[in-house]
């Protein structure tokens, strides 16, 4: 039920930011790495989904880091994705057995990358359904950008729906203003706190009308959490 995270590791800045924005419009966390020594450090306190892996690295290249991380104990299961320049290495990584889980060639469209990761997680017995997160009875789909409570059809506004989105995947966590603003609205937008106040009221008031807002809960001098559990 959780969002994935995905490891983008690129050393050409904008392609790399590129794919993020990419990834990020389709709801994926995302982490990002301009090379191998760095993609490593992030391995180290954190378990991505999926890496996205760049062929053509600086000194550690992306077909030799995968022979690593396959041969390696912790990390065997990790899903990979190889990205390949036109033409450049397509017919290599054919012939060898990398132990990558698929590759992609560049230029590629948004819709073909994501439908390889998709497939890779399908794949990987990490999910059944990406475009569904659901809770208890509360089902919203991502692809549809609708909710439905109870089996029937909620009308919502999109902060609405990102909001419910980031809460139904972080359950039981208390979250303040400023990581809801972040989470939700982002880093880069200027709102005033009092703002997520609003929305959640909004959020509140539809989940009312099933019943539901008892699951979303103020936690007096920290901020908001979404639980079934009552403390
Ligand atoms: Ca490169």
């Amino acid at each position: 039920m959780s969002q994935f995270t995905i490891l983008v590791v690129e050393d050409e800045e904008a392609i790399r930011s590129m794919l993020v924005m990419v990834l990020q419009q389709y709801d994926f966390n995302v982490l990002e790495a301009g090379d191998v020594a760095q993609a490593q450090l992030i391995l180290e306190d954190t378990l991505p989904d999926l890496i996205l892996l760049d062929w053509m690295l600086p000194k550690v290249t992306g077909d030799e880091w995968t022979r690593r991380l396959k041969s390696s104990d912790n990390f065997r299961d990790l899903p990979i994705i190889l990205v390949t320049a036109k033409g450049e290495e397509t017919d290599k990584i054919r012939g060898l057995d990398l132990g990558a889980d698929d590759y992609v060639t560049k230029p590629f469209s948004p819709k073909e990358l994501i439908s390889r990761i998709k497939a890779v997680l399908r794949r990987s017995g990490k999910i059944h359904d990406l475009t569904q997160i659901k809770f208890q009875d509360i089902v919203l789909d991502t692809t549809q950008h609708c909710v439905s409570i109870a089996n029937s059809e909620v009308e919502i506004s999109p902060t609405e729906f990102r909001l419910l989105s980031f809460f139904l995947t972080h359950p039981d966590k208390v979250y303040n203003r400023t990581q809801l603003l972040d989470q939700v609205w982002g880093r880069s937008v200027y709102i005033e706190e009092r703002t997520v106040d609003v929305h959640i009221r909004r959020l509140r008031k539809i989940l009312a009308k099933y019943q539901r807002e008892e699951w979303l809960q103020t936690v007096r001098g920290f901020g908001y959490r979404f639980s079934e559990k009552n403390s």
